[in-house]
């Protein structure tokens, strides 16, 4: 059964469609074009009319922590703050809100992370899952993505127990609509060999990886000279003082590169402390990166070179990170905030780019999403218009509206998503 989906205007691959319309037969788009066109192709097609709407490309998130999706309930309940503080400071409140709840509680939480991420118009997302059993939450949901199974620890015989457990659910391959990676946390909460061994599987497997990078400045000096506050105030809170490096005077890129870990299959986040030679190199291997602007900012990071980023060609993408850094899931809210921290960089159809093509492509979803294009899903968010709005003003209108915007309905693969 072909359906044609029409409103007020339709944001196809390359244009703006005033009375756009497209056609969907099995899930897929078959058609794009003016309503006249595709009723004529397709006569027998059943025509739903969104009215005062814009159906535009379902979101891709290509970062989140579904499982902390109930963080700041957890938070007050073990009498932690949740309120921004920096970045050291947050991990060990981090560290200490999910020690102090049973890991079990992640499997709810995930399940409303999925809903939020619907609920603002979201198709796909790169999720980092540190807690492996959590899985199951993802088996009954429209909702599709990467799980990337995450790894860290500094003790040789429980990482090498992790790596085990992790090759047992890798084997499974995929649950539900997601396909499953790994995750090496970071560069400073992981033994560096075992850094290594986890981007050899990876690259020998032809698995996606994704890793948080460059993201604050004590990382930069940890990998530096293996001072600052994370080899000071972190290993010694947590008891990894033995572990503490010697200085490597490297920055994080090419610490990266050392450990084996840039390529093209893997997913760069933060990136908030690139330079220029280290922009380079991850433009030469390819390898994407997502940009978190909230939670940098509640973390007190610094913003990421933008510029430099888009004038190196790097692959962008957006992503929210957890509920721990940020007050929402939604990329409505996180374009709301880049187009204040990014907009003398990019327009508001490459901010919205970076939250559809620019995460489908992150996630080698760019064949299924991203787009409303021939031969990708029928994915899409309908976006009711309260006033007239000129085509050419459209997404800077929606983008700047602020935060709290919501999709009046969501469809995937042509079906209207229910949340009841
Ligand atoms: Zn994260």
């Amino acid at each position: 059964m072909a359906n044609i989906h029409t409103a007020q205007y339709l944001l196809s691959s390359n244009a703006l469609l005033e009375a756009g319309a497209l056609l969907e037969e099995q899930g897929r788009i078959l058609e794009v074009g003016p309503i006249a066109q595709v009723k004529r192709s397709a006569p027998a097609a059943t025509v739903i009319d969104h009215g005062d709407a814009a159906l535009l490309p379902a979101f891709v998130n290509a970062h989140t922590h579904l499982e902390l999706s109930h963080y700041p309930e957890w938070a007050s309940a073990a009498g932690v703050g949740s309120e921004p503080c920096r970045f050291v400071d947050w991990i060990l409140r981090l560290i200490v809100v999910k020690r102090s709840n049973p890991v079990a509680t992640m499997d709810a939480a995930i399940k409303t992370g999925i809903r939020m991420c619907l609920e603002s118009g979201t198709a796909a997302v790169g999720d980092i899952l540190s807690w492996y059993d959590g899985r199951s939450a993802f088996t009954d949901t429209p909702l599709l993505g990467r799980i990337f199974l995450e790894s860290l620890g500094q003790d040789v015989a429980l990482t090498q127990q992790q790596f085990k457990k992790l090759n047992r659910v890798l084997k499974e391959q995929r649950i539900g609509n997601f396909e499953f990676g790994l995750s090496p946390h970071s560069p400073y909460t992981i033994r560096p060999q075992y850094m290594t061994q986890l981007f050899e599987h990876a690259r020998k497997n032809q698995l996606r990886s994704a890793i948080h990078i460059a993201e604050s400045p004590a990382e930069v000096d940890f990998l530096d000279g293996a001072d600052g506050e994370l080899a000071e105030h972190f290993y010694n809170a947590i008891n990894w003082h033995q572990h503490r490096p010697k200085a490597r005077h490297m920055r994080p890129i090419e610490y990266l590169a050392e450990r084996g870990g840039l390529f093209k299959d893997q997913l760069l986040v933060h990136g908030v402390q690139l330079e220029g030679p280290e922009i380079d190199l991850i433009a030469e291997a390819g390898a994407p990166l997502v940009l978190c602007p909230r939670s940098n900012a509640r973390l007190q990071v610094g913003t990421a070179p933008v510029a430099r980023l888009k004038k190196a060609g790097i692959k962008l993408a957006l992503g929210t990170d957890s509920l721990a850094s940020n007050s929402s899931l939604s990329l409505w809210d996180e374009l709301a905030f880049a187009a204040q921290t990014y907009g003398d960089t990019f327009s508001a159809q490459e901010l919205f780019a970076l939250a559809t093509t620019g995460g489908a492509t992150a996630l080698g979803l760019q064949h299924e999403l991203g787009e409303l294009t021939p031969g990708l899903r029928a994915s899409f968010q309908v976006v009711p218009l309260k006033k007239q709005i000129k085509p050419q003003e459209l997404l800077e209108t929606l983008i700047n509206a602020g935060e709290g915007r919501m999709p009046e309905s969501l469809v995937l693969d042509g079906q209207v998503v229910n949340f009841d």
